[in-house]
């Protein structure tokens, strides 16, 4: 039915039913996976998230919290000068902060504020869940392979920083910290 309506409106060019038409079948491709992995469709959701507008997400309901963690690696081949950024994230259903190590001051901007504020992360954070689900995005082959993985798990770095942020929106602990604001310019001779 959707195809008819679309096929008798003569607004839609070719291009936008081939789009959809993927789209279509793309959102298809996801429900199947979602039922292959066995795993509660709205624990995917921070993945989906991660996937299509980038960063880290988490989602969280009475009995579920979830949290995708996205780590950028690029693959580069010097001699021809060509290379890819291969996107790994990690989904934590129900995750739980082992331990952490080591204190990084930043600044960070939350997609729910409107600026970035100055906060402490763990550079090192190892943790654990009912659940891991790894998927790679791979810009060259445009895959998107997924696998259950057991934890626990250690990330350093940007990941931890990553970690920290959406475990303090699951647990609902969100420290405010300073702003930009509340820097000090200092000139150099
Ligand atoms: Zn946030």
């Amino acid at each position: 039915m959707y195809v008819v309506i679309l096929l008798e409106n003569p607004d839609y060019k070719k291009f936008d039913y081939d789009k959809i038409k993927k789209q279509l079948s793309f959102n298809l491709a996801e429900k199947k996976i979602i039922k292959e992995l066995n795993i509660q469709p709205d624990a995917f959701i921070p993945v989906l998230f991660s996937l299509k507008f980038g960063g880290d997400w988490s989602f969280k309901t009475k009995n579920l919290a979830a949290m995708a963690v996205k780590e950028k690696i690029t693959r580069y081949n010097g001699k021809i000068c060509e290379g890819y950024t291969l996107e790994r994230v990690t989904l934590f259903v129900n995750p739980q902060v082992i331990s952490t190590e080591g204190k990084v001051l930043r600044l960070e901007k939350c997609g729910n504020k409107n600026e970035r504020e100055l906060v402490e992360r763990p550079f090192q954070v190892k943790l654990d869940a009912e659940d891991i689900i790894l998927s790679e995005l791979n810009p060259e082959t445009m895959t998107i392979i997924l696998k259950r993985i057991e934890g626990p798990l250690s990330f350093e770095g940007s990941a931890a920083y990553g970690v920290s942020h959406e475990i303090e929106h699951l647990t609902g602990c969100e420290h405010t910290g300073k702003f930009i604001w509340e820097f000090k310019y200092n000139l150099e001779y």
